[in-house]
């Protein structure tokens, strides 16, 4: 088969972008939050967890350390109690009290709007932070979570392994207004349809602009 030209692979990644605006015409975050502090904690717990166990752990959370402020004066043993249930919940609170001093500390209690600023915050990479920026900043960012990663391989919109290079690539090939959108609904897409271990190619719309398709 015929190498695809950076032209052609634009337009099937905007068929591709058209048809999941389709199927999940809404892409607002599903961790629960009221405002950008409890998005940034809500986020950072939901590192290999699934949002419902995120979702479950939080209001207790929130309930009894509802600022930075609160949160970066709590003992790491009563916040490791609030989200046990999650994984990783003892590196989960240190990252959450040194993120919330870090907060008080530099940013006057306000969650900064910068990728540099908010991947030098404790917990933070660049995943978390484009969530971050793109629904509550409205700054354009692809979110690269294992779902992206692996629905971007096998959608053939990428080579790479790593998720920075990924977003580069994906950077490249979709105008920016479309990032924070795109990613999401790959997102989606992966949950619902294109799983890990057994891809529904069958059912899937976009089985004729795939490359993996089983057909
Ligand atoms: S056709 Fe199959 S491999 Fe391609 S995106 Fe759909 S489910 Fe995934």
């Amino acid at each position: 088969m015929k190498p695809e030209t950076i032209q052609e692979k634009k337009r099937r990644i905007q068929a591709i972008a058209e048809r999941l605006a389709g199927s999940f015409p809404n892409i607002r975050v599903p961790l629960h939050h009221r405002n950008h502090y409890e998005l940034l904690v809500a986020t950072i717990l939901s590192a290999q967890c699934t949002d419902e166990a995120v979702n479950q752990a939080t209001p207790g959370l929130f309930r009894r350390y509802p600022t930075p402020e609160r949160l970066s004066r709590a003992a790491g043993r009563d916040i490791e109690k609030l989200i046990r249930r999650l994984g990783l919940f003892r590196s989960k609170a240190r990252s959450l009290k040194k993120c919330a001093e870090r907060l008080v500390k530099t940013y006057n209690g306000e969650v900064p709007s910068t990728m540099e600023e908010l991947t030098g915050l404790a917990g933070v990479g660049r995943k978390t932070a484009n969530v971050i920026l793109g629904n509550a900043f409205g700054v354009p960012g692809i979110v690269v979570d294992t779902h992206c990663k692996r629905l971007s391989r096998r959608l053939g919109l990428t080579g790479e392994q790593e998720p920075e290079k990924i977003e580069r690539d994906l950077m490249r090939l979709l105008p920016s207004e479309l990032w924070s959108g795109f990613s999401h609904r790959l997102i989606f897409h992966g949950r619902k349809t294109c799983h890990a271990r057994k891809p529904d190619c069958p059912s899937c719309n976009l089985s004729d602009l795939c490359p993996s398709a089983e057909r």
